[in-house]
């Protein structure tokens, strides 16, 4: 175990632009500590208070909010417009797609006065069915 170390606190100079280390250094007036310069260790560059300090933030990065990818959106309602895919009443057959208000068979990119916004699907959709390999 080593001894005590001060802390070496880590800041980027605005003096000297590199990432430097403070340099504390007391004041003494006659034999009473008045203060405390606080300098960089690199060039010299004395700051008036710890205030003025650029720290080095070296914790590690969280990301926020903001950096995360967004999530992909469905799109909004004046986006989507009121296209039958987007429809609640829109079904899916293997083989053709109905309207399921008007019974006709319709086209994914069709329109429709009578369009009704599909609830939106879950954010995190649970695998349909167990996975039979997962034990
Ligand atoms: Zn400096």
């Amino acid at each position: 175990m080593k001894g005590k170390e001060p802390v070496q606190v880590e800041l980027r100079c605005p003096a000297c632009g590199q990432d430097a280390w403070l340099s504390r250094k007391p004041i003494y007036d006659g034999f009473t500590k008045t203060g405390e310069t606080l300098a960089c260790a690199l060039c010299g560059h004395v700051f008036a208070s710890e205030a003025e300090i650029p720290f080095k933030d070296n914790r590690p990065k969280v990301f926020s909010e903001a950096d995360r990818p967004r999530p992909v959106k469905v799109f909004r309602e004046d986006e989507k417009g009121k296209m039958c895919r987007y429809c609640a009443e829109y079904v899916v057959n293997p083989f053709l797609q109905r309207c399921a208000l008007h019974k006709c068979e319709v086209e994914a990119t069709d329109t429709c006065p009578h369009f009704r916004p599909k609830p939106p699907p879950k954010e995190e959709s649970e695998p349909e069915s167990p996975n039979p390999f997962r034990l």
